[in-house]
């Protein structure tokens, strides 16, 4: 089994939230909700995308 993690703070934004789901296809749209509701980010851009996916850490249990 495999989890995937995203901190916000981890792309520098000052923002407590954390967020987990067991594939990336599952967490990258609960970041996009976010990004959208709390940081008003509309859209993520390629730049964006590469930064959150940089930030993502898998653990493997
Ligand atoms: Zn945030």
């Amino acid at each position: 089994m495999a989890k995937y993690r995203f901190k916000c703070s981890d792309i520098g934004m000052n923002c407590g939230f954390e967020t987990s789901a067991k594939t990336m296809e599952e967490l990258f749209p609960k970041i996009v909700d976010h990004a959208k509701n709390v940081h008003n980010i509309q859209e993520i851009d390629e730049e964006l995308k590469k930064k959150v996916e940089g930030a993502i850490k898998k653990t493997i249990f």
